[in-house]
Parts: C-alpha cells; sequence; structure tokens
C-alpha cells in the first residue's frame, strides 16, 4: 500500500465536497466504532462453522467495511496529525513488553494472566 497516495486520495474526497468542516475527532472516532460495528453485524450470531462460510459468501460486504474502517482511521490520523508508523512501532513495542513470547506462545490469555 502507497500511505502517502491513499492518504491525499482521502484528503482530496474530503476537500472536494467540503467534508472536513464535519471530520472532527469525536465524529470520526464514531464514524470507525459506526463501520466496525458493520463489520461485527455480518458475523453477529454465527457459530465457528458459519463464521468460515460468511467469510467466502459475504467476501465483498467485508472487504467494504474494512475499507470503511481503514478510511475513517486514516482520515482520523491526518486530522489529528498522528505519525501512524510511528505509534504503532511504539504499541508493538509496549505489547512485546507486555506479551513476552516466552510466556504468551500459544496462549490467549490477557498480560495480567500470564
Ligand atoms: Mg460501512
Amino acid at each position: 500500500m502507497n500511505y502517502d497516495k491513499i492518504m491525499e486520495e482521502i484528503r482530496t474526497f474530503c476537500e472536494d465536497r467540503d467534508w472536513r468542516q464535519f471530520h472532527n475527532p469525536k465524529d470520526l472516532a464514531s464514524a470507525l466504532s459506526i463501520e466496525a460495528s458493520e463489520l461485527q453485524e455480518i458475523y453477529l450470531w454465527k457459530n465457528p462453522a458459519e463464521v468460515d462460510d460468511v467469510s467466502k459468501k459475504k467476501r465483498d460486504q467485508i472487504e467494504q467495511e474494512i475499507a470503511d474502517i481503514a478510511i475513517y482511521l486514516l482520515d482520523l490520523v491526518d486530522v489529528l496529525d498522528i505519525d501512524l508508523e510511528k505509534v504503532i512501532q511504539e504499541k508493538l513495542e509496549q505489547n512485546r513488553k507486555k506479551y513476552p513470547v516466552e510466556d504468551a506462545k500459544g496462549k490467549n490469555l490477557k498480560y495480567d494472566e500470564l
């Protein structure tokens, strides 16, 4: 993915429609959560076997929701002037300390239960 190109396309899409005035951090955070819920809704009440089936049958819809989530996330990152690569690397470093391989490998426990 060309991060700078995608960011520029999202910026241009919003500016062409004069939507920046609506894209404040609070509403972008809400939109991000709503889109994540739309993704969850696709899988709602499905048992593990059905989840695999839905993942195949509703692939297009899942891709659309993932794109919505990514667009709102990147828009929020842009509006807040966040260095996404830097914060991801910092968070991964925190998570490496919270979940050392020797303690966490193969376990689905929260860090305070390891
Ligand atoms: Mg959506």
